[in-house]
């Protein structure tokens, strides 16, 4: 009898040249001993529903989805959304069950799962998280859920961090939830953690805070990784902040779509360790 081939899957965006998930998705599978097929599938600005479909119709099992189709991903998988799909409002990890479509974010809780890794103290603490794109819709219910005291929302369209607080106000559970601009983002008692959750060090451009965001022992943590520190961690960490990127946040998240699609979770300590040392070559 021939041998089954194994199981498709893909990550979806535009660009895409870039993703590591495929080398990321390979590693887990080494070494959990699954065996996948994973590739990058670019789809056109106006075409993730297609791309999408042929997955399926060549035997595809599942997908990730990144920028820009987060929402749209939602949205088709609308039917069978996981708790934390639904509040996040996208979707990054997909699979087809029975012939229907399910989805789930998992970018709130690889944040969560980093900054475990990286001991910061989740129960309890008053975290500032600037931006309220989509990073920071996924991030706030995950931080609510590991126990947070209190989040603060700061975006520079101080509109949209008012609506992220009012989407959320009923999930706060005993957390106090907070919305503003960047301009009230200091505190005189002082964040355990900063989360820079925008796009600006993407463009190495720094959020504009005031003084007294910082204090000795924060950690400050940018979603976005490069090889060098990012603008936002440069100027932490010269204010006494403790610093990292989203490189982990990366890993993390992969492993729980890994753990979702094949039901093994995968350690994650050599994939990123592997990771940044190609960053930094
Ligand atoms: P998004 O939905 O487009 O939102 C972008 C956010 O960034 C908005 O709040 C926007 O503020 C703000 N922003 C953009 N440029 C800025 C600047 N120069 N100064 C201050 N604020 C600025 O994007 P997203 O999906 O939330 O993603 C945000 C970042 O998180 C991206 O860089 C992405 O790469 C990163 N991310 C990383 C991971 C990971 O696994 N490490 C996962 C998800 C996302 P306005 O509302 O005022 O425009």
């Amino acid at each position: 009898m021939a041998a089954r081939p194994p199981k498709r899957y893909a990550v979806i965006g535009n660009p895409i040249a870039h993703s590591r998930s495929p080398s990321i998705h390979a590693d887990f599978a080494r070494q959990t001993g699954v065996e996948l097929q994973y590739e990058r599938l670019l789809a056109p600005l106006d075409g993730f529903d297609d791309t999408l479909d042929r997955l399926h119709a060549a035997g595809g099992a599942g997908a990730n989805v990144t920028v820009p189709f987060k929402v749209q991903a939602w949205q088709r998988a609308s039917r069978h959304l996981s708790p934390r799909a639904r509040l996040a409002g996208a979707v990054n990890t997909l699979w087809w069950q029975d012939g229907e479509l399910y989805g789930c974010n998992t970018d709130g809780i690889g944040l969560v799962r980093d900054l475990e890794r990286l001991e910061a103290p989740l129960a309890g603490a008053s975290i500032l998280v600037l931006g309220a794109g989509g990073a920071a819709r996924g991030a706030i219910p995950a931080l609510i859920e590991a126990g947070c005291a209190r989040v603060r929302v700061a975006n520079r369209t101080e509109s949209r961090a008012v609506e992220l607080a009012r989407l959320f106000a009923s999930e706060t559970h005993n957390a106090t939830l907070e919305a503003g601009g960047f301009g009230a983002a200091a505190d005189p008692t002082g964040w355990d953690i900063v989360i820079n959750a925008t796009a600006s060090s993407l463009a190495d451009e720094l959020p504009a805070l005031p003084e007294g965001v910082y204090r000795p022992g924060v950690l400050a943590y940018d979603m976005v990784y490069s090889a060098q520190p990012t603008a936002f961690m440069r100027e932490a960490s010269q204010h006494g902040a403790r610093t990292a990127d989203g490189l982990g946040m990366l890993v993390e998240q992969a492993a729980e779509s890994f753990a979702i699609w094949h039901g093994v979770r995968p350690s994650t300590a050599q994939t990123i360790a592997r990771l940044r040392a190609e960053l930094a070559r």
